[in-house]
């Protein structure tokens, strides 16, 4: 037995008796040969088949208001100064917002996610994203609808639930120790708050992490531990888009097999929370994505915020061929992306959504 085997064994019994699993052999997954690449998998995807079987759950986002935000966030292209040449809009209106919801919903999700930059809400923000909610369960009835606004304030996050949220998204993105390298304008304590603000109030707590922003393995286990700490119920793991304009444009630190250990450890560390492949799935796994679903139960369908996504039918297929059944409505199936391209269609233009 080696080291990572008798790591991915304790791994696994903690799995099974429910206990928190060691920093160490998080990390141990994390420094991985490529000759012990399925073995980790293998044991991610154990628990994968075990909490969630053969389902794959689909999610669609809604950016309901992009760019010119006023927080510095130096992986985001809608921060403050962002160069990159995103869409930028203010909100759309309920009709428009369900309009795009309804699109992803007929291509197989059963959430949608609307999103909007900024610091947070102001509570006249939160009344509009409530009518939004409504107009989008109106048009699909029976879909989960997660807001992700920002920081909450006192009461907001009980007001959305009342209006209807069924989860509330604010992600850790990285490490409490290194969160002042990736933001000035806010600290990890923020975040955290606005995690537990949302638990608080019954809304579903969705909380992920972006990786490839230079953080250390131990950084990594930091944050996977951090929200297992957090008891969210689901995960986004992005992986960094380096767009062009921004502080972080220049970081290509990811390949598909580091983002396969990541997403690995990322389930070790958790094993029943909703684990969703985000972001940068198509840049930085490739050919390799129909081997993360092993791992992870959930992705975005479609385009993501301010970046295209592969074509809904590939993703469809992709989750076929590995005899992989949505959670939702039937799609029928159907490339690998080399740079970011920024998104051109969808919300905020008069161009049909990629779903
Ligand atoms: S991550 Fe959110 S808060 Fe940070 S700059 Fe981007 S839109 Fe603003």
């Amino acid at each position: 037995m080696t080291a990572l085997h008798d790591a991915l064994e304790r791994l696994s019994a903690a799995a099974d008796a429910g206990e928190v699993p060691a920093a160490a052999d998080l990390e141990a997954v994390l420094s991985s040969t490529d000759a012990e690449l399925m073995d980790v998998v293998a044991a991610a995807a154990r628990l994968r088949f075990r909490h969630f079987g053969n389902t794959v759950k689909l999610n669609y986002l809604v950016n309901l208001k992009s760019g010119l935000c006023p927080e510095d966030c130096n992986y985001c292209s809608q921060r403050l100064g962002s160069k990159a040449d995103v869409l930028k809009y203010t909100w759309l209106t309920p009709e428009q917002a369900a309009e795009q919801a309804a699109a992803g919903v007929a291509g197989g999700a059963s959430r949608v996610c609307l999103v909007a930059s900024g610091r947070g809400p102001t509570d006249m923000d939160v009344e509009r994203v409530g009518k939004t909610i409504a107009a989008v369960k109106n048009a699909a009835p029976g879909v989960e609808v997660c807001a992700c606004l920002g920081l909450l304030k006192d009461g907001q996050a009980e007001r959305l639930a009342d209006l209807g949220a069924d989860a509330y998204n604010h992600n850790l993105n990285t490490a409490e120790e290194t969160y002042a390298d990736i933001c000035s304008t806010h600290t990890f304590a923020d975040r955290v708050d606005t995690v537990n603000a949302a638990h608080g109030a019954g809304l579903s707590p969705c909380s992920g992490l972006i990786a490839g922003m230079g953080e250390r393995d131990a950084d990594l286990v930091s944050v996977a531990l951090g929200l297992r700490g957090l008891d969210v119920d689901s995960i986004p793991v992005n992986f960094l888009l380096p767009f062009e304009g921004t502080p972080m444009e220049s970081k290509w630190d990811l390949d598909p097999r580091r983002c396969l250990r990541i997403l690995a450890m990322v389930r070790l560390a958790n094993p029943s929370a909703e684990v969703r492949l985000a972001a940068g799935r198509e840049v930085h796994l490739r050919t390799m994505q129909a081997t993360a679903l092993q791992i992870v139960n959930s992705i975005f369908l479609g385009d993501y915020l301010t970046s295209e996504g592969q074509a809904a039918k590939d993703d469809l297929a992709l989750i076929a061929d590995a005899g992989l059944v949505p959670l939702g409505p039937e799609s029928a199936p159907e490339a690998v992306r080399e740079a970011v391209r920024p998104r051109r269609r969808g919300a905020g233009t008069d161009v049909a959504p990629n779903a």
